[in-house]
């Protein structure tokens, strides 16, 4: 029999991110002293009381079915985050618990994109966004920025994409892969402008609220005039160092909300039991045991930015948030190793797993052809090793 896949998984790409990591798994089983600089999560382990609250879930019997958007007392503390992180009102009934905020965000596209709706998309964006988008069937409009704006896109690129069938704006911020933070009046500039068209929703991917490095992190719900269209996405992976419990969730009007519970209800069911038992005392905690690791995070930033600075060809900014440098490599095309011609950052990529042991992600996973992603969430010493390297290899390119 012919092992024939649906046209939908056939048009989906591997996410890239994850399959970096893959390939530098599989070289590690090899035997190779491979360092992976290409998946976004924190190194850190998961704060004791988190455990601690899972470990008691667990002997209190929270082993049953959940509610399919959460547990009430779970869809609680998170509305009142919102409240005392975000000013942002979202009562119980307009939050849903998901497997991750890469299910809140495949719920929201599901629930709200109809085939040939347009989405735009801030970029660089993450990875997945597209790939869910294609799933829903949209159509992603991507709208590049540089380094020279700060990896931002301006009020003005926006406006001049909408079309009668743009549907939503996707974005994140703190930005991965770029860690670029849109500020209040940038925010306010977007939300002005979207509230002139009702029908486009805002998606909002909080997810690196936690690792800001100045100021604080502003949502753009918070301006009255446009929160009815939009849908704030958040979760415990990053600024709690919980990746592998898949918890994410989203604020949403009612309507977004109901829709994307019913969604879930066909694919999941509710999210883990012990996890959410784990989030809520993550959630209910002071929010300063989020701010030791962000400090470790900003101190790292500002050490591999000092190392990679020491490259010519790298062009580098400096990021406000999350955990990536996200630098422009255009330098290096052209460029050989007698070897092997570097024509595109994905060929940097392969060229520094192969030589320099080293992996990273190609700019082209996240909407751009110009740079690579380094997540700097490691240790400081695997970080001095792996730069060292990076730099090495990158000198046999003439
Ligand atoms: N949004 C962004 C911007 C991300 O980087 C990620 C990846 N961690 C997610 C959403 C999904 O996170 P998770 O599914 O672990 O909650
Ligand atoms: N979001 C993280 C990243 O960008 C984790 C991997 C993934 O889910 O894509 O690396």
């Amino acid at each position: 029999m012919e092992n024939k896949l649906s046209d939908r998984i056939n048009n989906q790409t591997e996410s890239q991110t994850l399959a970096m990591t893959r390939l530098s798994r599989e070289l590690v089983a090899e035997g190779k002293d491979v360092i992976n600089l290409s998946i976004g999560e924190p190194d850190f382990d998961t704060p004791q009381l988190i455990k601690d609250a899972a470990k008691k879930a667990i002997d209190e019997n929270y082993t049953h079915y959940t509610p399919v958007p959460g547990y009430p007392e779970l869809r609680k503390a998170i509305s009142n985050k919102f409240k005392r992180d975000n000013k942002l009102d979202y009562s119980p009934e307009q939050i849903v618990v998901s497997t991750g905020a890469k299910q809140s965000l495949a719920n929201i596209a599901l629930s709200i994109i109809n085939p040939g709706d347009e989405v735009i998309i801030l970029a660089p964006y993450w990875v997945s966004y597209s790939e869910i988008i294609k799933l829903a069937e949209g159509k992603s409009i991507v709208l590049p920025s540089t380094i020279t704006t700060d990896f931002k896109v301006s009020t003005a690129q926006i406006k001049a994409a909408i079309t009668d069938k743009t549907r939503m704006l996707w974005f994140s911020s703190p930005c991965n892969p770029s860690g670029s933070v849109y500020i209040k009046e940038e925010l306010f500039e977007i939300a002005n402008l979207i509230k002139d068209y009702p029908n486009i929703l805002i998606v909002s991917d909080e997810i690196y609220e936690h690792i800001v490095f100045s100021g604080k992190h502003e949502s753009i719900a918070q301006f009255d005039f446009i929160k009815n269209q939009v849908i704030t996405v958040n979760g415990v992976s990053k600024g709690y160092a919980m990746t592998g419990w898949r918890i994410g969730y989203i604020g949403a009007p009612k309507w977004i909300a109901d829709a994307c519970t019913k969604m879930q209800g066909q694919f999941t069911s509710g999210t883990c039991s012990i996890a959410q038992k784990a989030a809520q005392a993550a959630l209910e905690a002071d929010p300063s045991i989020t701010f030791e690791m962000c400090h470790s995070f900003k101190k790292r930033r500002d050490l591999v930015l000092s190392l990679l600075s020491e490259i010519p060809g790298l062009k580098l900014n400096q990021p406000k948030g999350a955990f990536y440098i996200f630098a422009d490599v255009t330098a290096y095309f052209g460029k050989s190793d007698g070897t092997t011609t570097i024509k595109n950052p994905t060929d940097l990529t392969m060229f520094l797993l192969n030589k320099a042991l080293v992996a990273i992600v190609t700019g082209e996973a996240f909407g751009d052809p110009n740079c690579v992603r380094f997540s700097y969430a490691t240790s400081e010493k695997i970080l001095v090793e792996s730069i060292q390297r990076i730099k090495r290899t990158l000198e046999l390119l003439h």
